[in-house]
């Protein structure tokens, strides 16, 4: 990099957490020649989305803000509120909405994800809400206050969605004193990361909290009243539940627009697709984070998000470091109940076998898979109590040294 006479430009679409990550990564280095350009549509620094709930806890939007001290070097230009609408990528330039122009040498696109709604009537009706945001999370809670004080009653809700985030939605109405449920078109709750009895068992948690779940169920179309708000919610089996306010949680949609149309490859299930360099099909132009799809697979979670950041910024620095893939291992909190799954939580690899103790009175599940000689983790999920996760997370992959029953069976003293 030192041999070229004038520092390289780059420019990063979106102001989200891989592209504070790159930002911060890319400048730690004293002597990198560079300028960044850093463009982001909401109206405010990066953010940490995981802490979104706190909102709902009495946080102030501030506090969930990101360390940025990078943004603050001369190198570094910040915009925000503003949208890159359209990549040139034979001038190597972007347009914003407010129609500046900006060149680049390397374009990185740090967009994110859109969360997805279920494509029903209804859906964008006043009272239904995405949570992804802060701006979402103040609008929810806007129009929570007037909609009660207009109805001069507490509210009803439906959170459309029942993996981790639509748990945590459901968690959130419940703080603002709104009787929730949860409606979850699969069989069961959690379904990626659960199998059938934790996830019964994170229902029966649930309903002891006062929120409702239905599972197997499909959401047909969302009724007004007179006023155009949200009244009722209609299902597939032709029930309906009266709601005034529905938030969806039904997975992400990478926001590979900016991509798709300037003939950048984007994965047939959505997402820019990357290297292991986090270069897209255009050399000049690279992805990471959520809306990168790296050998066919979406990550849509922060440790992955900011490997691709280090990855990126790493190789502009002249290094070789490689994205490898992500772990999809997790464990929350969630609506107040401990959930964690790593590995194989699934049991997918052939001739695997489980090992488990369930307890679904107390509310409680461990479970480890391990391969076919009953000895090597593959992975486990544990509900209700995870505080085992993070030492059995690092032994996947590993041969077990004690008998694997001593890890689930609960400890008699
Ligand atoms: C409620 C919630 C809880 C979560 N909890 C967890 C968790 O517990 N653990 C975990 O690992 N992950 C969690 N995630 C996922 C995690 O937040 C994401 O993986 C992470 O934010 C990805 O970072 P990103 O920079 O790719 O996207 P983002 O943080 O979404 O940033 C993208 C930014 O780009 C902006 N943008 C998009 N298009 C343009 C454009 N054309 N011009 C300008 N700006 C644009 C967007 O507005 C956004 O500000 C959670 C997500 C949510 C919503």
């Amino acid at each position: 990099m030192s041999t070229r006479p004038s520092p390289i430009e780059i420019v990063v679409v979106g102001a989200g957490m891989a592209a504070q990550r790159f930002v911060t990564r890319l400048l730690a280095s004293a002597s990198a020649r560079v300028r960044v350009t850093v463009i982001g549509d909401e109206n405010r620094p990066p953010y940490d989305r995981t802490r979104l709930r706190e909102l709902f806890l009495g946080a102030a939007a501030g506090d969930l803000q990101l360390p940025c001290p990078a943004f603050e070097d001369d190198r570094v230009t910040v915009i925000l509120d503003d949208r890159v609408l359209r990549i040139d990528r034979r001038a190597r330039s972007v347009r914003t909405r407010s129609r500046r122009v900006y060149s680049y040498d390397v374009l990185v696109l740090a967009t994110g994800a859109y969360s997805a709604r279920v494509a029903v009537e209804g859906a964008a009706l006043p009272g239904c809400f995405s949570y992804r945001t802060i701006a979402d999370v103040k609008d929810l809670r806007r129009f929570v206050r007037a909609r009660s004080d207009g109805l001069g009653r507490s509210l009803r809700g439906v959170v459309v969605g029942g993996g981790p985030l639509g748990l945590e939605a459901a968690g959130a109405l419940q703080t603002m004193g709104i009787a929730a449920t949860v409606v979850q078109y699969a069989e069961r709750l959690m379904d990626a990361q659960l199998d059938v009895t934790a996830g019964s068992i994170v229902k029966r948690h649930l309903q002891a909290r006062g929120i409702a779940v239905r599972t197997a169920t499909r959401v047909t179309r969302i009724d007004p009243d007179e006023s155009g708000a949200v009244t009722a919610i209609e299902f597939q089996d032709g029930s309906f539940q009266r709601v005034d306010v529905v938030v969806f949680t039904v997975g992400m949609r990478a926001r590979d627009e900016l991509a798709r149309n300037a003939d950048i490859e984007v994965d047939p299930r959505g997402g820019v697709v990357i290297d292991e360099g986090c270069r897209t099909s255009d050399a000049a132009v690279l992805a990471i984070g959520d809306v990168a799809c790296f050998e066919g697979r979406r990550a849509g979670r922060t440790g992955a998000a900011y490997d691709m950041a280090e990855v990126a910024a790493e190789r502009l620095l002249g290094g070789t470091r490689s994205f490898t893939g992500s772990d999809e291992s997790a464990a929350a909190t969630v609506a107040g109940v401990e959930v964690a799954s790593f590995g194989d939580a699934l049991t997918r690899t052939p001739d695997a076998v489980d090992v488990l103790y369930a307890d679904p009175v107390a509310g409680v599940y461990r479970k480890l898979v391990l391969a076919e000689d009953a000895h090597t983790l593959l992975g486990g999920i544990l509900v209700g109590d995870a505080s085992a996760y993070g030492a059995l997370r690092t032994l996947v992959g590993a041969r077990l040294e004690d008998d694997p029953a001593s890890y689930v069976l609960p400890v008699r003293g």
